[in-house]
């Protein structure tokens, strides 16, 4: 695990971060045996504050890597990985559960929906408010960037490298947090200039191209945990992850078995 670090443009929210980082040292052992998780040091990027909140265990994930295992699992198990079919309608029936989209129909014992964000469309229609974010990639960089996850601003915007050396970069959404609740394609110009600012003026020192970029969404309930629940015999929804489902998906799964059972 690389670790990472909380990186601030703001004296005055470092130090707030430094006054309880004991106490938050005491609390993450607490639960992961992991001591002094948060410690100071320097910036590991010149144009920030010259102090850095350390992350001792923090990890971060190739997802496309993640999605050849999953693809991988089902094979081995010799079951169909279809992609792109929109559920529009599902009907319990005495012969079992009929799924229903723009052109196909699935008759199926069980079904489980993990549409996270998209619980709040049709056919779920359950109360989670989605949350667009909004991730740009770098052209490859001719320098060797840190290793690590970064994050500044409570952890709102989060870069790193990837793809060899390139810079990925993501977040702001709190600048337009209402406009963003929207499950539509599109970039928000308030959210990728400030994106585009903090690039230059304080990450790389000037503005790289942008090969790639797209939205990710989250689905936010009302008391910040997961909706894992049944709807009727052998249909269960594990939605709403709160914008921590990479860390919780194993868990949240595991609960949503249990259902079946
Ligand atoms: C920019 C960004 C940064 C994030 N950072 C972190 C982080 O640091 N740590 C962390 O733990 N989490 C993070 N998250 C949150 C995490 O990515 C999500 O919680 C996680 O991807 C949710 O996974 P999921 O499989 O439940 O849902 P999703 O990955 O959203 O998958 C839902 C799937 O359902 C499909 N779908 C939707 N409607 C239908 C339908 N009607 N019929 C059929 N299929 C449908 C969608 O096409 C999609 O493929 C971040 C999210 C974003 C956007």
């Amino acid at each position: 695990m690389q670790g990472g670090a909380e990186v601030f443009t703001d004296l005055s929210r470092f130090d707030a971060v430094y006054e309880e980082m004991t106490k938050l040292n005491e609390l993450f052992k607490k639960v992961t045996k992991v001591s002094e998780q948060f410690s100071s040091m320097p910036s590991p990027f010149p144009l920030f504050h010259s102090s850095a909140t350390k992350i001792k265990v923090e990890g971060n994930l190739d997802s496309g890597l993640l999605m050849n295992q999953i693809r991988k699992k089902f094979s081995a198990f010799h079951i169909p990985f279809l992609g792109g079919l929109r559920v529009e309608k599902f009907e319990k029936t005495s012969n079992g559960i009929i799924l229903e989209g723009d052109g196909f129909e699935f008759l199926t014992e069980k079904i489980l929906f993990a549409t996270n964000a998209f619980a709040s469309q049709k056919p779920l229609d359950l109360p989670v408010r989605p949350g667009r974010g909004l991730v740009k990639v770098s052209s490859p960089l001719s320098y060797p960037f840190p290793n690590g996850t970064f994050h500044l601003d409570r952890g709102y915007t989060y870069f790193r490298k990837v793809d060899g050396n390139r810079l990925l970069i993501g977040g702001f959404r709190n600048l337009d947090q209402k406009t963003e609740e929207t499950l539509e394609v599109g970039q928000n110009e308030v959210i990728s200039s400030a994106i585009n600012m903090v690039t230059e003026r304080n990450i790389l020192g000037f503005l790289p191209n942008w090969d790639y970029s797209w939205n990710g969404w989250m689905g936010f309930t009302e008391n910040e945990s997961p909706i894992i629940q049944t709807i009727d015999d052998g249909i269960v929804v594990a939605a709403g992850m709160n914008g921590m489902g990479v860390s919780l998906g194993p868990f949240v799964a595991l609960e949503a078995l249990r259902l079946f059972r």
